[in-house]
């Protein structure tokens, strides 16, 4: 029967039992040699299935037993190989939750539980994750409701010296050598597949992965952020479904997507404990790609990169490299009074396709007060289709100064006043120079509304070269 624990569901079983391993491994469809870690709930039970425990494990035990800390021992002759996977270590663990600990109790003081997944699903972390893998296979569920941690035990091998951890959880390095000195971390644990075969069997499968594809996103946030909305507005482009991975503190600056917020860096424990049901989210959601921001790897960011890492199928990007091919972010059409070849311009330029997402405004040199476009203006782009809208003019300011911004003025005179008025300008070009055209921009004020036609005629030709070069920026992606 599947059961609540303080790291995720366990699937419960007799470990002292070969025929209940057997059970256990067919229901999650679970690689026979991939051992189970066998549940106890007194300290003293220990030395009835391990052999050779080292001093440090009691004092380990009385550190963080009962808790997330999983310790490998050579097993006594008690536990059949079934239970270990034909190994002659054995894993034992003492959990926190008292559901847990009533249970192990109740059924004789052995009980084997691997979490209570589909082998190679995101673990379980509510009862009815648990009940969409395991229905029909297994006789009971006890529901405690969601867990506390989320992410399994650390599992720590005691059978050499230093002991070393195979596998990451919320009992870190950090809290491990404060208690017993120096530890060692497999080479495994992190980074991609390097030949070696991880010491914990379990390591080498590919875990917890949803069925999208799911792509890590590396580097510091600001970079994160930009370059997963590249992708997701790439992968949007392409006509996927693309899920994203944020946090508390970046969710607002995403909009394309499927976005879901794993927790909080404020308090990665937040992260342990939704990881897994987020993943799981994904696939009641049919997205094709999934991209998640990263963690740094400190106290429980080690766990929680690990997790997401095997989930990834190590599949890693520099967000650097992508934000760097990024050479403009924002566009700024810059006129006069703001009130009719701007935002022509800008409402040209938005129906444009582009490999790559942009801001795209306009802005007055002269704006006093915000004042309505011109009516002529309007009209034009009305018998072209479009529409200006309810739009008022809006004037040029600071804000439209930065290196990711693209300023374009309607003519030379706004451009010398740019430079003039703001000392930190640098991406500021005339329209038609940007574009490589020789002509200025024609312009239709107090002109009669053909001339405007020709104006919008001129725009939209300038827009269809402007739109060229900037997705020349982009060439060669994806
Ligand atoms: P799970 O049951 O899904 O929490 O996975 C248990 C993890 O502990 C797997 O990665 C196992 O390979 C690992 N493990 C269990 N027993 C041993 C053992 N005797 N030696 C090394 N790793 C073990
Ligand atoms: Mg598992």
């Amino acid at each position: 029967m599947a059961f609540p624990t303080e790291t995720v569901y366990g699937l419960g079983a007799n470990a002292l039992d070969e025929e209940a391993a057997r059970k256990t491994y067919a229901a999650k469809g679970r690689p026979s040699d991939n051992p189970l870690i066998v549940h106890i709930a007194e300290y003293e039970d220990l030395k009835q299935i391990a052999v050779d425990i080292p001093a440090s494990a009691k004092v380990l035990a009385g550190r963080f037993w009962p808790g997330p800390l999983t310790m490998v021992f050579k097993k006594d002759a008690k536990v059949p190989y079934g239970t270990t996977g034909g190994l002659d270590t054995v894993a034992v663990r003492m959990p926190s939750d008292l559901v847990a600990r009533e249970l192990i109790l109740a059924s004789g003081g052995f009980v084997s539980a691997p979490s209570a997944n589909t082998s190679g699903r995101p673990s379980p972390t509510r009862a009815e994750h648990v009940e969409e893998d395991l229905s029909g296979k297994i006789d009971m569920i006890l529901d405690g409701g969601s867990v506390e941690i989320g992410l399994e035990s650390t599992v720590l091998d005691m059978t050499v010296d230093p002991p070393v951890i195979l596998r990451p959880g919320a009992v870190t390095v950090g809290m491990l050598e404060k208690v017993i000195g120096m530890v060692g971390i497999d080479e495994t644990v992190l980074g991609a597949e390097n030949g070696k075969v991880p010491k914990a069997p379990g390591m080498k499968y590919r875990h917890y992965a949803p069925n999208a594809k799911l792509t890590i996103v590396e580097g510091n946030i600001r970079e994160e952020v930009l370059a997963i909305r590249q992708l997701v507005y790439d992968a949007v482009n392409h006509g996927k479904k693309a899920g994203i991975i944020a946090t508390g503190e970046t969710l607002h600056y995403y909009s394309n997507g499927v976005i879901k917020v794993v927790g909080s860096r404020e308090d990665e424990r937040t992260i342990a404990k939704n990881l897994f049901a987020v993943l799981r989210e994904f696939d009641g959601e049919g997205v094709d790609e999934i991209y998640s921001e990263s963690f740094a790897m400190r106290g429980i960011g080690n766990a929680i990169m690990n997790r997401l890492d095997k989930a990834a199928g190590h599949l890693r990007l520099p967000a650097a490299e992508i934000v760097r091919r990024q050479k403009y972010r924002r566009i700024v059409f810059v006129s006069q009074s703001d009130t009719c070849r701007g935002p022509m311009a800008a409402a040209i330029l938005r129906q444009k396709r582009f490999r790559q997402e942009y801001v795209i405004d306009s802005r007055g040199m002269v704006v006093l007060f915000p004042e309505p476009v011109n009516p002529k203006a309007e009209a034009v782009m009305r018998s072209n289709g479009m529409t200006l809208g309810g739009y008022t003019s809006i004037p040029f300011s600071e804000t439209e100064i930065a290196d990711d911004i693209l300023v374009l003025t309607m003519d030379e005179a706004q451009k010398h006043k740019v430079f003039a008025e703001y000392e930190e300008a640098v991406s500021i070009y005339t329209l038609n120079e940007f574009v490589g055209e020789d002509e200025p921009l024609l312009n239709p004020y107090g002109m009669p509304l053909n001339i405007y036609g020709l104006c919008y005629e001129n725009i939209s030709m300038l827009m269809d070269k402007l739109t060229k070069k900037l997705n020349s920026y982009t060439e060669g992606e994806g």
